[in-house]
């Protein structure tokens, strides 16, 4: 018998963090994804590197995927014995078209189940700080498709019903038919100033909400370009205000923060700042190359605990070290003896997860504060020290070690290389004034990034710039870019507190 299972999953309403386990652990498992349109792409990182995902946006694009082309893609995973992942925006039973997939399922005989998601009219509400019931003036709730409210003839939709409903409506897919469905509701008797809030893009950093009245929202939403995918809540309920509605007022609401670190670092970057309501846009510059193999590097992994001290200066060294070793079939034994420092917060928090307390970790996050520090609190005259770091580091810590004495092993476990990338998107964004910041992590960020993104057409725009620290801050002055902030703290949690305590 074929192992093919379908998973009807829903992927919550935007931002991925309201993503139950589930959904999570079975999205982590699956051989293949078939995603829709609304699915938030950040979601799909989750999957496997080798699993299929394939996209079934019905929404936009030239040639909209119809149901029939769906229900074949199905069939086919399905007939590979595939453990399939079908996953949808907000819950899978509302307004999904699920049923027609369950019964494709019934009907060949494949075991299926269905995950709930949190569907968007819940999180559109949560997100405002909008209330669907009231103990005095809503207890009854519905939820209404505007698709139905096309032409009268065919028409589904029971407008006298639904203008004598007391209680909260919540209207999906309504935005191109916004003027019938409001006209219909007026002319059914209902109070022409009866509470709108119309929101769009609800829980991501493109949020917007509009509060009007049934007699105004129509013309409001036209003026203010309020477009799907949104949610309109009709109702004595719909209404807020700016200090009920949170999730707009976080410090970086909206805000388009470019950011140019490696894939991996650009991906946890980008889930700080959806945190904090900002939206990432990512332009990888960098690509992180293990070096541990190499012929030089392996004598010393193997004979770490000659040295006195093990100095780290990133949490990508202590990733690659510990896989290497394990990949020698060690362990973190392999670094008894020798006492261990750690420039920066970032990887002494990378080394505890292998059970290592770091025996030093200077205030400031730079080599020379390192050394100074260090030498304050023990002589390093004579002292063996490994540096265990990346093969385009600066000399100045090798450096500083040296006058004081000390003997260096500068050994690189990995290496930085500049990635291309298409700017086309990026140009057109900063030309348009679409970006609010630029920011950079590394010297080796900065030099990628300005091989690609010509000087002048970033002083163009009103982008700003920000800095992790003094090291990166020097290479943008040494390439004439003018600096807006530098983190106090020089860790990317500090680059992100920086950016949120900015005032121009
Ligand atoms: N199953 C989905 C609904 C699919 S129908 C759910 O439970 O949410 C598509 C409609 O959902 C859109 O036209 C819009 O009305 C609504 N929608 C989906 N995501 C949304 C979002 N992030 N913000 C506002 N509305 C959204």
């Amino acid at each position: 018998m074929s192992r093919a299972k379908v998973y009807l999953v829903g992927a919550g309403p935007g931002d991925p963090s309201l993503l139950t386990l589930r959904a999570l652990e079975l999205i982590a498992r699956a051989d293949c994804i078939v995603y829709d349109g609304l699915v938030a792409p950040e979601i799909l990182r989750y999957a496997r590197p080798d699993a299929e995902l394939v996209s079934v946006r019905k929404r936009t694009g030239d040639s909209p995927v119809k149901q029939q082309d769906i229900h074949q893609i199905l069939l086919d995973r399905i007939s590979q014995g595939k453990m399939i992942v079908r996953l949808k925006g907000g819950d899978p039973g509302l307004f999904g078209r699920s049923a027609e997939e369950v019964a494709l399922c019934i009907e060949q005989n494949v075991p299926f189940e269905i995950i709930p998601g949190i569907t968007s009219a819940l999180a559109a509400a949560d997100y405002c700080g909008i209330f669907l019931t009231d103990r005095e003036s809503s207890s009854q709730l519905m939820f209404v498709t505007g698709q139905k409210a096309a032409g009268k003839i065919d028409s589904r939709l029971d407008f006298a019903n639904m203008a004598a409903f007391g209680g909260t409506i919540v209207f999906y897919m309504a935005m191109t038919r916004l003027d019938l469905i409001t006209a219909e509701f007026i002319r059914n008797g209902k109070n022409p100033k009866t509470p709108v809030a119309v929101i769009q893009n609800a829980s991501t950093p493109r949020q917007r909400l509009l509060l009007s009245n049934l007699k105004n929202v129509a013309g409001d939403c036209r003026r203010e370009g309020i477009e799907a995918p949104a949610i309109v809540i009709l109702g004595p309920t719909a209404h807020t205000d700016a200090r009920r509605n949170w999730f707009m007022a976080r410090p970086l609401f909206g805000k388009r923060i470019v950011i140019t670190r490696d894939r991996k670092g650009n991906e946890d970057f980008a889930m700080g700042l959806l945190d904090q309501g900002a939206e990432a846009v990512v332009f990888d510059t960098i690509r992180i190359v293990d070096q541990t193999q190499d012929a030089n590097v392996q004598p010393v992994l193997s004979n770490l605990s000659a040295f006195d001290w093990i100095f780290f200066t990133s949490a990508n060294g202590v990733r690659h070290v510990f896989s290497a070793l394990s990949q020698m079939g060690r362990d973190a034994r392999a670094l008894a003896g020798p006492k261990i420092a750690c420039i920066g917060s970032e990887s002494a928090r990378c080394l505890s997860e292998y059970g290592i307390r770091a025996d030093f970790v200077p205030t400031k996050f730079t080599g020379k504060a390192m050394v100074e520090e260090l030498a304050k609190q023990e002589s390093l005259a004579g002292k063996k020290i490994v540096l265990l770091r990346s093969g385009i580091a600066l000399d100045d810590l090798p450096r500083a070690l040296t006058q004081l004495g000390s003997v260096v092993t500068d050994c690189p476990v990995y290496t930085v290389q500049s990635l291309r990338n298409d700017p086309t998107d990026l140009l057109s964004k900063l030309s348009g004034n679409r970006i609010d910041w630029i920011t950079f992590t590394s010297s080796s960020t900065v030099r990628s990034f300005f091989e690609q993104i010509p000087l002048d057409r970033v002083a163009a725009s009103k982008v700003r710039i920000a800095s992790i620290g003094p090291e990166t801050t020097r290479q943008l002055k040494d390439l004439g870019v003018r600096v807006d902030l530098e983190a106090e703290r020089h860790t990317i949690e500090g680059l992100v507190e920086a950016l949120k305590g900015f005032t121009e």
